[in-house]
């Protein structure tokens, strides 16, 4: 464990400030993901079982991807333009900047009385009062699962579900290069606890649309490999996915479909959005993606990132091509 240097807090001071105060609201990312909305859901029921009101925020007024709306309390998560209630605590759980919880969850931050973040998040700034970030550690969820072991004698059934599913999501099923020792210590303790691993794993992983199925088609035929074999892209247009009546949510798993090509270090995939394009980014060996994901706008982690665009779907393409080419060949030989 290596504390990032905005470390000013620990989860036992974290585990006291939460005793001390009744409301709480509990906020992640935009475009949630599993580590996100596990480790607020985690929470929460952890918090409830102590007698405690919360909210679990989402960032944007937009359902839930299909594949984490299985967690216990996700249908209760309330859009932060929606929220209409005075909570005391506000905690930021995978999440470092208010540029990540937007306008509306900004607003109620500005309004509580302490806030605490608990992230995996290496960044330079902050939005809390109380900050624990952990960049070594797999997900923001195994840290909200230490707080929840500090304040509950017996983890709620459901907060070890939420919990693990996080972790689960994070690491790609126990498959990136952050499922380390202490990930698969942590999984160890979650299904100790009653984490159902192989439901978890079906609902995240094992339960896929047919619009999205479909999607994963079109990614896979419009595969671009370059840069000698070590990078591949693919791309989605609106029209893809009106054509098959998809989600946003449909399209998550298409980063992983790309990134399973057979020596491609660095796969990216590409998606229209509302005129914007949104990209994503996969290192499979220690090649730092974050750094262009922050060079484009965006940020993440080493081996997976994001960043939005505000080009046109094939200007973006060839720029991630020529970034991507020119990234692999600072980091040539490996
Ligand atoms: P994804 O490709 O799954 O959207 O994101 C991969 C990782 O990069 C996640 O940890 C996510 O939090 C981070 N990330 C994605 N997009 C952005 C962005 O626009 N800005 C920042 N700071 N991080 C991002
Ligand atoms: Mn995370």
């Amino acid at each position: 464990m290596t504390l990032s240097a905005q470390t000013n807090t620990t989860i036992a001071d974290i585990a006291r400030m939460v005793r001390k105060h009744d409301s709480f609201v509990l906020c992640g990312h935009v475009s949630p993901d599993g580590d996100c909305i596990g480790s607020q859901l985690a929470l929460m029921h952890a918090l409830e079982a102590l007698g405690k009101d919360v909210t679990c925020l989402l960032v944007r007024d937009e359902p839930l991807p299909g594949d984490i709306s299985f967690l216990p309390g996700a249908d209760r998560m309330v859009p932060a333009c929606r929220y209409e209630g005075s909570a005391q605590v506000f905690m930021g759980l995978d999440v470092p900047t208010r540029e990540r919880i937007g306008d509306d969850a900004c607003a109620i931050l500005d309004c509580c009385k302490m806030s605490v973040t608990i992230d995996h998040h290496a960044v330079e700034t902050t939005m809390c009062d109380l900050v624990y970030v952990d960049p070594d550690s797999a997900s923001a969820s195994m840290l909200v699962w230490e707080l929840v072991k500090e304040l509950c004698d017996v983890p709620p059934a459901h907060s070890v579900l939420c919990a693990y599913t996080g972790l689960l999501t994070d690491t790609g099923g126990f498959r990136y290069q952050n499922s380390d020792a202490n990930a698969f210590r942590a999984a160890a303790e979650l299904v100790e606890a009653g984490a159902d691993a192989s439901y978890a794993a079906m609902m995240a992983f094992g339960s896929r649309t047919l619009a999205s199925l479909k999607l994963e088609a079109l990614v896979l035929d419009r595969l671009q490999v370059f840069a000698e074999g070590n990078a591949a892209l693919s791309y989605l247009t609106e029209c893809d996915l009106e054509g098959l009546g998809a989600e946003k949510s449909d399209t998550e798993p298409m980063v992983d479909a790309v990134r399973k090509l057979e020596g491609a270090r660095v796969a990216c995939m590409l998606r229209e959005q509302a005129g914007t394009v949104r990209g994503s980014l996969r290192a499979k060996d220690d090649t730092d993606v974050a750094s262009l994901a922050r060079k484009l706008g965006g940020g993440g982690h080493r081996a997976a990132a994001g960043f939005t665009l505000h080009c046109a779907i094939d200007k973006a393409v060839d720029l991630l091509r020529e970034e991507i080419s020119a990234l692999l060949s600072e980091n040539a030989v490996r």
